[in-house]
């Protein structure tokens, strides 16, 4: 991913992570990305971990890659769900695994 997206995932992750902090746990916090970021480390919270997960991955600039086959997640994927993890062809591949074992 070119450095001018990954900046703009980062703004749409920070956000999310702001937004579940306020839906999830009442805390409104102001500023930037680190103070965002100590804000949420105060919490044991799958959805934020999930979040800074996904930051972490900015920083490293592997992020939008899928964890599995390493293709790009196309960006409208992203854009629906900041903290996506896999390719369109991963998740339908799990998806069919998880239902076999169910
Ligand atoms: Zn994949």
């Amino acid at each position: 991913m070119k450095s001018e997206d990954l900046s703009k995932f980062e703004k749409l992750v920070v956000q999310k992570l702001r937004d579940i902090l306020l839906t999830k746990h009442g805390v409104s916090v102001e500023g930037a990305k680190e103070r965002v970021l100590q804000e949420a480390s105060r919490f044991d919270c799958p959805d934020l971990n999930e979040i800074a997960f996904a930051l972490h991955r900015i920083e490293k600039g592997v992020y939008g890659q899928c964890v599995i086959c390493r293709h790009e997640i196309p960006s409208e994927i992203l854009e629906a769900n900041v903290t996506a993890r896999l390719c369109p062809s991963c998740q339908t591949a799990m998806r069919e695994k998880s239902d076999t074992i169910r």
